[in-house]
């Protein structure tokens, strides 16, 4: 077949430049486009957490070897460079309104354990971005910085990707790898069918000099319940700034019209948690808004692959980002060998995404991570995070906390059914509530971008 490249990328951030490094290591000629023009600037805000060193994420068990600078990915066989910086930690501790704590992982005895203890460890995404970019150099991806792609459209057997100031690319096969927001995806009519939850607003500050009650953890205050509720989040940051330890401090909202940076001040100055940042300074401000839709069930069209989470429900975290990526493009380097420019060939990649995307991952879980503060009260989270005794298992992955609380909360079900019997009926409703019920006020709050231009 004839065409300008084997592959087209859009988007390099993790994904995109996992599936062009991939691609071009297997001797396909892979153009490569991102929109911003310094591709390792970190624009939106991110926890740079690397969720899966002390548990299995998507079937998956990371393992950064330090001495060698690679983070390594040996379930799906393949490892990137990342020699920069880290921080360990060693539980994630999700406090209630009024200083309840549920903990996942003994801060004291994990931190005695040194490496073997931690919950997991912050990386540097800029200088990860930054080794991708000059691998994908090294192995001759076509670069092309500062392209704002608008459309792909069928181009006889291949595909036509289309920028913003009238470039053409053309291709075999491409894949958008262009984030959560996905353009491509949008353009090409995909959003039309999926349900729609919440857009989500999170700012926050890059600070120093914070007063924690344990200074490697990871912080979930639940500053308020409510529909919507207001949730902050501290975690550490691999950097440091003029030798000071860093942490992002950041506020979620799910609440377009809220008023974003007074709710962080309410966190940071007036709630229960104000102590904790008595003395703290700003370094430097960050944010970011998203929508959070149903994923795609077929990330395929018109021999556009889409990856990471450009076809997710919100976050695929960095490291499904990059497996995502890394299998789109072997499957592409098979379906080229094959000649099979269509949906036959790429037909590995939809049962990986079948596999590891909509059940490893299953968004309905995820979304339960919002239920609580919805359906409970303020006293009431107090009253069962205090309830709770017991420290839960040191993991770290969004998609197995709410099993975890699930079976936390079963074992204190005849305390909360002689104090609190029309609690336990609200939390009867966790398990079997469709997430549409629950989430209507912030779905009506959210930006439904329904239509295609
Ligand atoms: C608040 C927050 C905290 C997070 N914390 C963590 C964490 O602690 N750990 C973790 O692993 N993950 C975290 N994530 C998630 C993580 O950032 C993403 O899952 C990951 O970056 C997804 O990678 P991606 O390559 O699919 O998309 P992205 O990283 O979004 O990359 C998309 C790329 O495409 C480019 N692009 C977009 N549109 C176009 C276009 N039209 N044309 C050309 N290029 C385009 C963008 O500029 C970008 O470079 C967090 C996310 C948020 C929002």
């Amino acid at each position: 077949m004839k065409s300008g490249y084997d592959l087209i990328v859009i988007g390099a951030g993790p994904a995109g430049l996992t599936a062009a490094k991939a691609a071009a290591e297997s001797g396909l000629k892979v153009a490569l486009l991102e929109r911003k023009d310094t591709v390792h600037e970190i624009l939106r805000m991110c926890g740079m957490m690397l969720v899966t060193l002390s548990g299995n994420y998507m079937g998956e068990r990371v393992i950064h070897n330090e001495e060698k600078g690679l983070l390594c990915f040996p379930h799906c066989g393949f490892s990137l460079k990342y020699d920069g910086p880290t921080k360990d930690f060693f539980s994630w501790e999700i406090y209630s309104p009024s200083g309840e704590k549920i903990v996942f992982g003994d801060y004291t005895s994990n931190l005695q354990k040194g490496k073997a203890g931690r919950a997991s460890a912050v990386y540097n995404k800029s200088w990860f971005l930054r080794g991708l970019v000059e691998e994908c150099k090294h192995l001759g991806v076509n670069f092309f910085a500062g392209e704002n792609v608008i459309r792909a459209t069928k181009d006889g057997e291949g595909v036509e990707v289309l920028t913003s100031d009238g470039k053409h690319f053309k291709g075999v096969f491409a894949i958008a790898a262009d984030g959560r927001q996905s353009r491509v995806a949008r353009s090409m009519g995909l959003n039309k069918n999926r349900s729609f939850y919440a857009s989500i607003t999170s700012i926050g500050y890059e600070m120093t000099n914070l007063n924690l009650p344990h200074p490697h953890a990871l912080y979930q205050p639940l500053v308020k319940s409510g529909d919507p509720p207001m949730m902050g989040f501290i975690l550490p940051r691999a950097c440091d700034y003029q030798g000071e330890d860093v942490w992002l401090v950041m506020t979620s909202n799910v609440d377009m019209r809220a008023d974003h940076e007074a709710i962080f001040e309410e966190f940071t100055q007036r709630s229960r948690f104000a102590d904790w940042f008595k003395g703290a300074r700003k370094v430097r401000k960050c944010g970011c808004t998203g929508n959070m839709y149903a994923p795609l069930f077929h990330p395929f069209k018109d021999n556009v692959l889409f990856v990471g989470d450009a076809g997710w429900c919100q976050e695929a975290e960095m490291t499904g980002a990059v497996m995502s990526g890394w299998k789109a493009a072997n499957t592409v380097v098979h379906a080229l060998k094959e000649k099979k420019y269509n949906e036959e060939g790429i037909q590995p990649y939809l049962e990986w995404w079948k596999t590891y995307y909509l059940e490893k991952l299953d968004y309905n879980v995820f979304l339960k991570n919002l239920y609580m503060p919805i359906l409970c009260s303020d006293s009431e989270i107090d009253y069962l995070f205090a309830t709770i005794q017991e420290t839960l298992p040191t993991v770290l992955d969004p998609y197995e906390v709410p099993t975890h609380m699930g079976r936390a909360m079963a074992k204190i079900i005849p305390t909360i059914k002689k104090g609190k019997p029309a609690l336990l009926k609200k939390i009867e409703k966790f398990a079997s509530f469709p997430p549409h019920v629950v989430l209507r006020n912030t779905i009506r709050a959210g930006f439904h971008c329904n239509f295609t231009i």
